[in-house]
């Protein structure tokens, strides 16, 4: 098989690292290489946030007005839309997941683009009624500069758009850092956004590398502005750190141990699919997965039933097939994590009800394959609790009250998302403003839009992304005083 090549995409161009060097890419179904991609370092770094820098300041993007860059940010959707399916293919090709969930995303991901394009027009400041009848003071808001971008492998593009939507809109720049395990459709979604949407060159640049060498570069790069970063805690820390040193604000989205709470009132078999879908969904490689269900003592064991009947429903094999539920573990490194995080669960005593270890590649060949994994009577202090597996991996806790229940949820470092299973619509309240979580859904799992804000509470983040007030996040407010009287005002008479 012709293995294929991905260059770095830097100021409207195509280019390998300075160094030379290569990272393989894998496709993890296939179980091989299907390419390769730059492993860039500093250099490639100063290259892109150079060319950023002149995207910044020429009239081709820092002039265009909000009405032709909204305009522009339509035409990236339409664009999108038009290869949607390409580059679903492509992230599919990466990360195992599945083809269906990955043109799901990518069928959303243009109202990012058309959302935040319809605020490009409103971005306006005031003109304030200060105390002094001599002064005029009015607000401006101005973009940052060049945005650092760092994303994960789970789902590449679309938590791109969560940042780079609202970064064009205000009028930024970015230089993006993808998972060195899902580059590719980055740098293709750069091309096409630039050749055929029109993004002027070096407005969006692509750097691909590991996190420890293009990424730190990249965050610890005294020309950016801001760092907007999705993935773990401990890269979040990394990036998160060097932002702080050079002064710069960071947004975070991070990893969750997300609790899905089923009371005793709930339609179980509403609750049992959320549970199951919660944290099966995507192979349970989703920040959101619901990866602990807290479920009332007294219908405890029938929902133990339930869940584990669904979860045994559940198909792994291609992730092309439109039969497939759930494809491989997207890398080595993440299969041997789920496995320690597996036999940590042993250890501590919980029960196994389903899975528990890999399951043969059903094609007969060396891809990962994890079974949908359910423990019970999980301790809630052990550390299959505590830890984010990122993986089919449920943890189940039973609990006797409301108090009990909030006190178990709120029990990580975490606080993400939450799920709420019950028909008392008081309880729904009360409890939903006692978890800390970022989003709280009730009677379902999962759900999301451009429109509301989503990140996460405590080790799970800091800021939000999407909705309206987002946009700020990506601007700087500057306040313009001008003297109407005769003479200055000076503060000491000279
Ligand atoms: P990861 O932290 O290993 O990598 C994420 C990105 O950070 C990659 O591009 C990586 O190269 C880069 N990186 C790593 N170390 C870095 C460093 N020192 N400096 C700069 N960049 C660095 O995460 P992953 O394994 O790719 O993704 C899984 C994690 O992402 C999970 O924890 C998951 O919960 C989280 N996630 C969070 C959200 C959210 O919105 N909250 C969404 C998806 C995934």
């Amino acid at each position: 098989m012709t293995l294929l090549t991905v260059e770095n995409f830097i100021d409207g161009a195509s280019c390998p690292a300075q160094s030379g060097a290569w990272l393989a890419c894998d496709n993890p179904y296939e179980a091989a290489p299907w390419g390769r991609i730059p492993r860039s370092d500093a250099a490639d770094v100063e290259l892109a946030v150079a060319a950023a820098h002149r995207a910044f300041k020429d009239p081709a993007w820092g002039g265009l007005t909000a009405t032709k860059r909204a305009a522009l940010m339509n035409r990236m959707a339409d664009v999108i839309t038009a290869h949607a399916e390409e580059l679903a293919r492509i992230e599919t090709r990466d990360n195992g997941k599945t083809y269906k969930e990955m043109l799901a995303q990518l069928r959303r991901i243009p109202e990012w683009y058309r959302f935040y394009a319809g605020l490009c027009d409103k971005i306006n400041g005031a003109v304030l009624p200060t105390e002094n009848p001599d002064m005029m003071n009015y607000t401006r808001h101005e973009p940052l500069g060049v945005i650092a971008m760092i994303t994960p492998w789970n789902s590449p593009l679309m938590l791109l758009s969560w940042k780079l939507a609202p970064a064009l809109a205000a009028g930024n720049v970015a230089v993006v850092k993808p998972s060195e395990y899902t580059s590719a459709s980055a740098v293709r979604f750069a091309q096409i956004v630039t050749e055929e949407a029109g993004l002027p060159a070096g407005v969006l640049n692509i750097v691909t590398g590991l996190g420890a060498e293009a990424g730190a570069a990249l965050t610890r790069h005294p020309g950016i502005a801001k760092v907007a970063f999705t993935g773990g805690i401990g890269g979040g820390r990394q990036a998160y750190m060097a932002a702080a040193h050079n002064l710069r604000p960071a947004t975070l989205e991070l990893g969750g141990k997300s609790p899905n709470i089923v009371f005793a009132d709930a339609d179980l078999e509403q609750a049992a699919r959320g549970v199951v879908q919660g944290i099966f969904g995507s192979g349970g490689q989703s920040c959101v997965a619901g990866s602990r269900a807290l479920v009332h003592v007294s219908v405890y064991d029938r929902v133990l039933t339930r869940i584990t009947e669904l979860a045994d429903k559940i198909r792994l094999g291609d992730p092309m097939s439109p039969d497939t539920d759930i494809g491989p573990v997207a890398n080595r490194a993440q299969f041997d994590r789920i496995m320690t995080c597996i036999s940590w669960a042993k250890e501590d005593g919980a029960r196994l009800l389903c899975g528990g270890g890999a399951v043969a590649d059903p094609k007969g060949g060396a891809a990962l394959f994890v079974a949908p994994t359910i423990f019970a009577d999980v301790d809630p202090a052990s550390r299959i609790a505590q830890e984010e597996v990122f993986g089919p991996v449920l943890s189940v806790i039973p609990f006797e009250t409301e108090a009990q229940a909030v006190e178990i949820a709120n029990g990580t470092a975490f606080g993400l998302g939450a799920g709420l299973w019950t028909r008392d619509i008081a309880r729904v309240h009360k409890i939903a403003a006692r978890i800390e979580a970022g989003t709280i859904w009730v009677n379902s799992y999962k759900g999301g839009s451009h429109i509301s804000p989503f990140g996460g509470f405590k080790a799970s983040g800091i800021g939000r992304e999407g909705g309206v007030e987002m946009i700020h996040d990506y601007l700087q407010t500057k306040s313009v005083w001008i003297n109407l009287a005769d003479e200055a005002p000076y503060p000491f008479p000279l």
